[in-house]
């Protein structure tokens, strides 16, 4: 274990048996662990879920991986931006207990084979204009919760459809953890915080508030009684106009199983993916009947 960040001491463990011995210490003393995964390029979003895990457990873990597996051959694994120091010293100053950082080899040791399918819920929205992530994402994020054996762990509602993944993944492995979902963290034109949003040029960063908009606009005119169809048809040819450079979907879908959602008879979420260039925005919004 070392400890990195001059000035702050955020103990950094690189091994599963390091993170296991030391998340094993706490739990002996009846210390509740929380595990927030990240891949990096840490902003305000990936903070708010260790200030969510401090609330709720006596114990933080972060976790800094950027999963090969999860990216496309033509994605930006690559040239994905990395900083673990600048990382380590912003996890610090939340109250972060433990960094885990494992290399590649650690976590897909030679041989490793092994892909956790997540069925149907990966198979809508972002699940064919990325074919295997979302199977990259429930094996990754299935090791990090049986490597660290957290009590609880927390995910962004910024990637929802992620977020269902894994709770359909925890439930059907019987992982035991409880998954914790948290609200979307945004600039203050609504656009949510990316470690994407850096490719943006500042013409492109003009346009990609639009996204969020329509999608909380959409949602307005939903629970005000608008029908989803006509609703969704005006989603999309707003964000068409509106100066993507393409828009892979927008779509009303049950909030659970992100199924088609036709009618607002229970909660829904809207969910949107488009270009700018070559950088691809995700955002979403809730749908809620009226009681
Ligand atoms: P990433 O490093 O992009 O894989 O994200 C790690 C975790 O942080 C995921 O659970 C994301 O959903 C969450 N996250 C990313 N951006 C935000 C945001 N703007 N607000 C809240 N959570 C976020």
């Amino acid at each position: 274990m070392n400890a990195s960040a001059p000035g702050k001491l955020l103990p950094i463990v690189r091994t599963v048996g390091e993170l296991r011995r030391v998340v094993c210490g706490w739990q002996r003393a009846s210390e509740s662990v929380a595990l927030a995964p990240t891949m990096g390029a840490l902003h305000r979003g990936h903070l708010a879920l260790v200030e969510r895990g401090r609330a709720l457990c006596p114990r933080v873990v972060a976790s800094l991986f950027v999963n090969p597996t999860q990216f496309g051959p033509n994605e930006d694994f690559s040239r994905y931006p990395r900083d673990e120091a600048a990382d380590a010293g912003l996890l610090a100053g939340v109250g972060c207990d433990l960094l885990y950082a494992p290399d590649v080899a650690e976590m897909y040791p030679d041989g490793f084979a092994t892909s956790v399918d997540p069925g149907p819920i990966a198979e809508r929205q972002c699940g064919p204009f990325r074919p295997g992530h979302f199977a990259g994402v429930a094996t990754v994020v299935s090791k990090l919760l049986l490597q660290s054996q957290a009590d609880v762990a927390l995910f962004g509602e910024k990637d929802f459809q992620q977020l269902q993944v894994i709770r359909r993944v925890a439930r059907d492995l019987d992982i035991p953890v409880v998954i914790e979902g948290v609200p979307t963290v945004r600039e203050s034109d609504g656009l949510a915080l990316s470690p994407r949003n850096v490719y943006l040029t500042p013409e492109q960063r003009a346009v990609a508030p639009v996204l969020h908009r329509t999608l909380a606009e959409m949602a307005r005119r939903i629970e005000a009684g608008e029908s989803i169809a006509a609703v969704s048809a005006a989603g999309l040819g707003a964000v068409r106009a509106a100066g993507f450079t393409s828009v892979d979907y927008i779509d009303v879908a049950d909030a659970e199983t992100l199924r088609p959602l036709e009618r607002l008879d229970r909660s829904g979420r809207i969910l949107g993916a488009v270009w700018l260039g070559k950088t691809r925005l995700i955002d979403n919004v809730a749908v809620v009947p009226k009681r």
